[in-house]
Formats: structure tokens, sequence, C-alpha cells
């Protein structure tokens, strides 16, 4: 039986997460539920799987939850606030734990998962790009292991060698596929005026509106880049993105002998979480069946930089000082938060990560200290900057 923590239970990820457990119930028990502020999805979440913790970010929604808890004469304990996530992230009896927060509120009990030496599930990728070098010396230091939960290096990880040895010699480059999201085919002149619903509204995957935003800007695919970079230790110029609409090959690893490797599936996230939670084994996830033959037709193209300017902010920030990647991330969270808010235009976006990278992804941030001091600076840069675009 393995313990797993759940850090934002509450979200796509999370749910996607539960409905994986729920099928094995003789492999997996839920040590810890965490959210943010979502009390009835939770007390859901509680009643079904019987965590010893449910934790929540805000205090007053613990209150509420707590409260319904005892109701229901439920055995659950209810904490509350950042501190007892880091305590259900690195307790003693959990095996692993899924981070699944989103944005850079997910990197501190990311980090400290890592320290702790657990199985860390990596859906939070803005915790590898913020802090990418402090997480991967974490996991020296504890020994643990990181399986990434994105569906694209989830592919690439089951492309590539089982001896991680290998990777260096054998692997020529790592090609990360994207859908395009729902404007690949818009007039770029077209996509000012795109509301969050639109860009929302993505062709193949539901998920979360942060990064279903990301994924109509393609910041998703930007941020995925710099996730590949330290996840598998290869140089920018070696990772390499290819539009691909129908979202069935997740990914490919192109080897030195010519012979490209990949993963396909449906899209479900379902398929990536089992394969997490498995590792090295392969469990059912609930996920139907690929049918090729119903598919027909598997079309490639190369990203349009003009329609999709920000890719090349990843390869930029790659190319830039210790700090840059978390600048772009802090830049990007403020200016998505903005967009979804109706104050922002969906291109100005771009131009706010744009104008916050060039601004302070020259700062060097070594320890997580100078980092989260830069994530502060570069978020009251972009807020500054998109009062300055605000319609
Ligand atoms: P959602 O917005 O659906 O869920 C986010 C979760 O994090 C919720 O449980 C939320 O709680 C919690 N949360 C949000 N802010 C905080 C905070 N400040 N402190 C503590 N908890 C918080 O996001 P997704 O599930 O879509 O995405 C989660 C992560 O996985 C992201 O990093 C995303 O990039 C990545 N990812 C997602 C994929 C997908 O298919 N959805 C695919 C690949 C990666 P509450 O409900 O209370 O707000």
């Amino acid at each position: 039986m393995k313990s797993l923590t759940i850090l934002g239970s509450t979200g796509s990820i999370g749910r996607s997460t539960l409905d994986v457990v729920r099928l094995h119930p003789e492999q997996f028990e839920v040590h810890a539920l965490t959210a943010r502020r979502s009390v009835d999805v939770l007390l859901e979440q509680c009643l079904r799987f019987k965590p010893r913790y449910a934790v929540l970010e805000d205090h007053e929604a613990a209150r509420r939850l707590d409260a319904e808890l005892r109701r229901h004469r439920s055995p659950t304990e209810v904490l509350a606030g950042p501190a007892a996530l880091l305590e259900v992230a690195q307790a003693p009896q959990v095996r692993m734990v899924m981070a699944a927060i989103v944005g850079a509120a997910g990197l501190e009990p990311t980090l400290a998962a890592a320290r702790a030496g657990k199985r860390v599930l990596l859906a939070n990728k803005e915790s590898l790009v913020v802090a990418g070098e402090l997480l991967l010396q974490a996991l020296r230091e504890g020994g643990g292991e990181l399986l990434p939960i994105d569906s694209e290096h989830s592919a690439v990880l089951q492309s590539l060698p089982e001896q991680r040895e290998r990777w260096a010699s054998d692997v020529r480059s790592i090609t990360l596929t994207a859908s395009g999201g729902p404007f690949r085919q818009r007039d770029p002149a077209e996509l000012r005026d795109i509301t969050p619903d639109q860009a929302c509204a993505h062709p193949n995957w539901s998920m979360g509106r942060k990064i279903s935003v990301d994924s109509a800007t393609m910041m998703n695919k930007a941020l995925e880049v710099i996730e590949a970079h330290y996840l598998f230790g290869m140089p920018a110029a070696a990772i390499e993105v290819l539009i691909h609409p129908q979202s069935i090959v997740h990914s490919m690893v192109t080897y030195h002998d010519g012979s490209v490797v990949a993963q396909l599936g449906v899209p479900d996230m379902r398929t990536p979480i089992a394969y997490g939670l498995a590792w090295p084994r392969r469990i059912a996830s609930g996920s139907s069946w690929l049918d090729l033959a119903r598919v027909g037709t598997l079309q490639f193209e190369a990203p349009d930089e003009r329609r999709f300017p920000a890719l090349g902010l990843a390869y930029a920030a790659l190319g830039m000082a210790g700090g840059a990647c978390a600048v772009l991330n802090a830049a990007n969270e403020v200016a998505v938060q903005a967009f979804l808010e109706g104050a922002l235009a969906f291109t100005d976006i771009h131009r706010v990560n744009a104008h916050t990278l060039e601004s302070l992804g020259g700062e060097r941030a070594h320890d997580l200290g100078a980092l989260l001091e830069l994530d502060s600076r570069a978020r009251s840069a972009a807020a500054a900057r998109a009062r300055a675009l605000a319609r």
C-alpha cells in the first residue's frame, strides 16, 4: 500500500489523480488532500477517500470544512496555512506526492517533498521553471525521484532509454508536441479581443483556467521547454516544438541513428498520472483506447513565431542569467490573472512577459530567498506594465 499526498486535489489534475487512485484501492491510500479554498469539492473528496489530513490555504475555509467534517463524523483532521502544506508534503509515512498546485505557490511544498526523499509526481511545472537547479539539488540530497506528469514530458521519459547514462550519449534531440490551442488557425490580427472563455475552450484537453490560457498563448509550451531542459538535462538547442493538432503523439525522442521513438495515446491526463503513480510498472488509468483507424490522419506543422511569440521567450530566458526563467514565470502568472479578470487584452499578455523579461531577466538568483525576492519584484514590474496597458 503506497501512501499519497495530493497537493491541489480539487483542481483538474488533482481530480484526475483521485480517479486513478479509485481504480486501485489495494495499491494506494490517501494521506492528505489539499486546496486553497474549495471547501465543497474537498469535503466530498474527504468523505470518499478518508485522508488522514485535509489542508486549506485559507483559514476561514478550513474552519468551514472542519465544521462540515465533524457533522459527518469524519476522522479527517483539518489543517490550514502554508506550514501545513509543507507538513503533509514531507510526512514520514508518505511515499508519493502529487504536486498539482497551480503556479509558483506550489514551489515550497514541492521542494519540501523532494528534500524528504519522496517520489514527486510533478504536474506543477512552474516550480521547475522557477527553481530548476534547486529542485534537482533537493532531489539529489533527499534521494527521491521526480516523475513528470505533463503528458509531453511523460512521453519523453517513456521514449528515452531506461539507463539515464545513455540519455546524453544516444539522444540527438527531443520534440515536444503542441496542439496549437484554440487559435491555431485564427488571423493573428484578430486575437486582441479574445475573451477568457474563448481562450479557455481548449480543443483537446479539459484543464484549469491558467494552463488553458497558457496553451492558447503557447506560453505553456514555453514553460515546458524550460521544464524539459531541467528534467532531461538537454540544452535548449536540442529541444524542439512541433504543432500536432490531434494531441495523439504526446512527444518524441530522436536518436543519433535516425530512429524516432514516440509515445501515443488519447489525450487524457489519467494516462501520464497512472504512469507516474505506478512507475516502472503500468496500471489501468480509466482512459479510453486509442483507435488510430478512427483518428485517420495525424498532422504536424512548425509553430508560427508571429502567432506564438511566447515560445521565443523560453529560449531567450534559458540563455540568460540564473533568475530569468523565474522572472518569465512570475510575469506570466500576473499577466494571465489580469487577462482572466478582464483587465488586459489577450495579445498584451506577451507584451507584459517580454517587457518584464527584458527588464529583470539579467538578474542572478541562486538560492530560494533570492529567487522568491526576484519573483516578487517581477510580479510588481509585470503588474505595473499590465496597468499601463490596461483596457
Ligand atoms: P487548477 O486550477 O484546476 O487547480 C489548481 C489546484 O491548486 C486547486 O486544487 C487549487 O485549490 C490549488 N491552489 C491554487 N492556488 C493555491 C495556493 N495559493 N495555495 C494552495 N493551493 C492552491 O489547475 P490544474 O489542475 O489545471 O493545474 C495544476 C498544475 O498542473 C499546473 O501547474 C498546470 O500547469 C499543471 N498541468 C495541468 C494539466 C491539466 O491537464 N490540467 C496538464 C499538465 C500540467 P482551489 O480549488 O481551492 O482553488
